[in-house]
This record gives structure tokens, C-alpha cells and sequence, in this order.
């Protein structure tokens, strides 16, 4: 009865598929929502929850009423730089960060030979391309990407609102800014300039992640799931 198939969206830069897994019409002309993890690629717990969600999704099981997808078309990528997953890494393969590299009027060539490489150029990288082909092509009407290791809710654009539809079920704080500056990130990029809600949430790390006493306790998947999967169900819902 539900529908949903998984498609090879683009590849990664050392030819990695990049999947992700629409709910709702074979070929939807909009997306209600789109979801996205694992822009970084050592923050584990952002695929491993998704990967939950879509599962339990194409499973019927749902935490409350099940969510009409035909009426909320939605993409979910569960790994958006498996390059980086495969290697550990924050960056991808060409060691850019990919929450750097977006083209938005504060985009600059910056912190080379860093963890927060912006790239060569703007959209340098096949993972921003994809991105930015979906919203072109798909113009979701709303936005969800999962990081790691705040244990916040970060928004960019007219998105408090869903960010708060979020942090009811979960309990997170609703945080308007990280506290650093971000030039040429995705939340700038479709939540400042486009005007796509957009919401981060940011997990606590999870137990593989280097401990780090500045950052909430590392928590295990089962108690990621059990805290955000009301949360999950309520940004597709929202
Ligand atoms: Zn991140």
C-alpha cells in the first residue's frame, strides 16, 4: 500500500552512489519534504538514524497515524557523502566540506588543508550539484538535514516554526544560529536565499564519535531513535 522506491541519485566523487528513497508518487513534480544525512561523513549517527526512519517507513510503522505520502511527497538520502562515511572523514573525497561549498553571495575559497575546505570553487563538488539540481527540479517545500553533534535544532529561512514542531517531540532546543560563522552552507544557500524552511537537526555523537567534553554524552542508536522518531515523522507531517 505505500509506495516508495530508491533510486541512484548522482554519484559521489570517487563513484559511490548516492540513493535515496522517494514515499509517495512514482514521479512527483514537487517534494512536500526532503531529507538528507550524513553531510559529514564521520557523523555516523545522522545515517544510522535516517536509515532507521526509512525502514520503519517502508515498513507501514509509524509512532502515530500513518503519514499520507501521496499528499506529502518526500525524498529521503539517508548518505549524502559516502565517501567520506567509507573514510571517516567530515569532507569528501576531494576533502571539501560539503556544508562549505554552496553557491551563496559569502561563498569564498577558504580554510584549505582544513576540515572546512569550502572547495576550489562554488558547487565544485557532485554531492552540492545534486543537492542543488533536487531543490531546482523538486522545489521542496520544506527541508530536514541531520548532523551531529549539537543535540540542538538549528534553522535557517522562515522555518522557527518547524523547527519547534520538531523540538516538541523531542525536547531539543530550538537554536537560531550554531555560534560560528558558516559561509556558503546549505542552510544559507536554500533557507536564507531561496526561503526554503530549513531545518538542522543536530544529534548528541554517537558512541563511535571521538569524545569530545565540550559535547553533550554520545548516545547509542536505540536512544537517538526513541528521542527523534516522533521528531522525524513530525518534519514530514509539519
Ligand atoms: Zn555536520
Amino acid at each position: 500500500m505505500l509506495s516508495s522506491h530508491r533510486q541512484i541519485l548522482a554519484h559521489s566523487v570517487q563513484h559511490r552512489p548516492i540513493e535515496g528513497v522517494f514515499f509517495g508518487p512514482q514521479q512527483p513534480e514537487r517534494l512536500n519534504t526532503l531529507i538528507v544525512g550524513v553531510f559529514h561523513g564521520d557523523e555516523t549517527i545522522s545515517g544510522e538514524l535516517v536509515t532507521h526512519f526509512v525502514e520503519h517507513l517502508q515498513a507501514g510503522q509509524f509512532a502515530q497515524d500513518p503519514i499520507d505520502f501521496m499528499a506529502r511527497p518526500t525524498l529521503i538520502i539517508p548518505v549524502l557523502n559516502p565517501d567520506g562515511l567509507a573514510a571517516g572523514t567530515r569532507v569528501n573525497a576531494n576533502g571539501v566540506d560539503l556544508n562549505r561549498n554552496y553557491p551563496t553571495p559569502d561563498w569564498v575559497e577558504d580554510n584549505r588543508d582544513t576540515p572546512y575546505y569550502s572547495g576550489a570553487a562554488a558547487a565544485s563538488e557532485p554531492e552540492t550539484r545534486l543537492m542543488i539540481e533536487l531543490i531546482a527540479r523538486y522545489q521542496p517545500q520544506k527541508i530536514l538535514t541531520v548532523h551531529s553533534p549539537y543535540k540542538v535544532l538549528n534553522f535557517d529561512g522562515p522555518a522557527r516554526a518547524f523547527a519547534e514542531a520538531m523540538s516538541q517531540a523531542s525536547g531539543y532546543a530550538v537554536v537560531e544560529s550554531i555560534g560560528y560563522p558558516t559561509p556558503g552552507s546549505f542552510g544559507t544557500y536554500a533557507g536564507v536565499i531561496r526561503q526554503i524552511p530549513v531545518v538542522t537537526l543536530e544529534l548528541p555523537p554517537g558512541l563511535d564519535e571521538p569524545f569530545d567534553p565540550e559535547m553533550p554524552p554520545a548516545e547509542s542508536l536505540e536512544q537517538v531513535w526513541v528521542a527523534n522518531r516522533t521528531s522525524l515523522e513530525a518534519a514530514i507531517r509539519f
